[in-house]
């Protein structure tokens, strides 16, 4: 057996695979704090929300912060038709319960803005206001844009953007070779060693679907000890 042959403890496993929340985020429509993205920046923003953060106020309270309390990131991002669904994996057993109950729901995003018009008289209005702007006659088209972070608000910028399922998924086994029972396990380095292997270590970097496939219980070995080692990585 390898050095390098990874296991991980059923439990950690089970914490970490398979709590997926879909969420309807944004569209195209003049939200209510006065602005609104274009079809064409929305579309180029869609890969920077994967492996963003969702939040909640630290002690699960409902409100962008600062800094917020993590409850999960993104996995996956796509504009079926002209808004943005997207599925983030929640790791915080507290915040599942919260979704699971219905007490949270709507959901408000953070993004950070490239490039910015004014939408009556088309000027760039990227580092500030215009008097269209300021005096209401017009508003503000955000052309170019990265998410930053998703939150669990109370009332949402745009009235749609809220949790639309939950799925307890099952993530696929995949049989790979396994460590022996008695191998020392390091989870940060093992958790270093998946993070590389799926494209990171930086989050931005990291395929979060090959990412995931590194967390998954073996059938064989309910509620004990699972070894797992990703496929490719040896
Ligand atoms: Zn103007």
């Amino acid at each position: 057996m390898s050095l390098r042959e990874l296991c991980f403890q059923a439990s950690l496993n089970s914490l970490r695979a398979g709590r997926l929340a879909t969420f309807y985020i944004i569209d195209t429509a003049l939200n209510r704090n006065g602005w609104r993205v274009t079809d064409e920046a929305l579309e180029r923003a869609l890969p920077t929300l994967l492996g963003k953060p969702l939040g909640c106020v630290p002690g699960y309270g409902v409100n962008h912060v600062a800094e917020p309390q993590i409850v999960g990131h993104f996995i996956t991002a796509e504009k079926p038709d002209g808004y943005l669904l997207a599925t983030a994996e929640i790791t915080d057993p507290t915040a599942w319960e919260k979704l699971q109950s219905g007490e949270w729901g709507p959901v408000s995003v953070v993004i950070k803005a490239h490039k910015v018009r004014c939408s009556l008289c088309g000027a760039d209005v990227t580092s500030g206001p215009d008097e269209h702007i300021l005096n209401g006659e017009g508003h503000q088209v955000v052309e170019g844009f990265t998410f930053e972070r998703v939150d669990f608000v109370s009332n949402p910028a745009y009235p749609s953007a809220r949790l639309i399922t939950l799925k307890a998924a099952v993530v696929p086994y995949e049989e790979t070779p396994k460590a022996p029972m008695d191998y020392p396990w390091d989870a940060d380095e093992a958790e270093r060693r998946i993070r590389l292997w799926a494209g990171g270590p930086e989050k931005e970097d990291i395929d979060w679907s090959r990412y995931r496939r590194a967390f998954s219980i073996s059938p064989a070995n309910p509620g004990g000890r699972s070894l797992l080692t990703p496929p490719g990585i040896m």
